[in-house]
């Protein structure tokens, strides 16, 4: 089975949230205004919260 692992580029994240909210599995939280993947290893690849956010700040990498 594929791991999935989000990566948050703090240097384009605006701290929106949305990927916070769109997330079914809750793996975001909201350190300091940036989008942390703290529960990474919940990640399913649905790529929600790539789709969601306006500043194409996160990516999803496939292992
Ligand atoms: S959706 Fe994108 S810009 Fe918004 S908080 Fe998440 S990573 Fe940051
Ligand atoms: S790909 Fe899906 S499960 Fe993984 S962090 Fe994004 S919204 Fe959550």
């Amino acid at each position: 089975m594929s791991s999935f692992t989000p990566i948050v580029d703090h240097a384009k994240c605006t701290g929106c949230e949305e990927c916070v909210d769109v997330c079914p599995v809750e793996v975001f939280e909201m350190e300091n205004e940036k989008s942390v993947p703290v529960n990474a290893d919940e990640c399913m690849g649905c790529e929600s919260c790539v789709e969601v956010c306006e500043s194409d700040a996160i990516t999803i990498e496939e292992s």
